[in-house]
């Protein structure tokens, strides 16, 4: 069996390591600030298994320094494996203009470098739908999904990927568009915990790793 996680941030190696012998052996490794990009990069070269991305988290816009548009183009260049993420809107958070204005030119860059992009939405599904609209070439992975029916549906116009850490959403996610995550550190606290949330979800773990693979572009 393979287990994954399709959504964590930086954290300590041994972290990692112990996921591993527990059976996880792929994570997706996010960023909210650029001073974090080249540590996820790093994380990549000593331990296997690490895909990453570089990210401007809607938390953090104001770490949006001048240039820094500049800065992710090079490490995407730098690095053709990296994604996009974490990038997107957050309603309960200030300087919504800010968010939107950074998360379009996320948007932008990953369009021309044609990444996946990982992205939080929280209450600002709207404009989520229009900024996507307006860089339909990108494959956007929504992660901790939270909505309903009717923005699943919209969202399937952007062939969107989404990945959840408890029941709530799996029934109504299409099968092939369903991932599993722990946003550790801040949800669940080690992606060690992937197997136990997979089996309490009652999902299955070969078919999951394929829908995996298939939003990579492994398959
Ligand atoms: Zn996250």
């Amino acid at each position: 069996m393979i287990y994954f996680d399709a959504h964590c941030h930086l954290m300590d190696d041994s972290v990692f390591l112990a996921a591993q012998t527990g059976g996880v052996s792929s994570f997706i490794v996010n960023t909210t600030r650029p001073d974090e990009w080249e540590k996820a990069a790093d994380l990549n070269k000593r331990l296997t298994g690490i895909y990453f991305c570089a990210g401007i988290h809607p938390w953090y816009v104001r770490d949006a320094y001048p240039g820094w548009q500049q800065h992710l183009c090079a490490f995407l260049e730098k690095y053709p494996q990296s994604m996009v993420g974490e990038i997107g809107l957050d309603k309960k958070k200030p300087f919504f203009d800010e968010q939107i204005y950074v998360f379009k030119e996320c948007l932008k860059i990953a369009a021309r470098y044609n990444r996946q992009v990982h992205i939080h939405c929280v209450g600002a599904w709207d404009e989520m739908i229009e900024c996507l609209s307006e860089y339909r070439d990108v494959l956007p992975l929504f992660h901790r999904f939270v909505g309903d029916e009717f923005i699943i549906q919209k969202l399937k116009w952007f062939n969107a990927y989404f990945s959840i850490l408890n029941n709530r959403y799996a029934d109504i996610i299409p099968d092939n568009r369903l991932l599993v995550e722990t946003d550790s550190p801040d949800g669940l606290k080690t992606p060690a915990a992937i197997p136990e949330l997979v089996r309490n979800m009652h999902l299955d773990v070969d078919y999951l790793y394929q829908t995996f693979r298939e939003f990579l572009g492994e398959l």
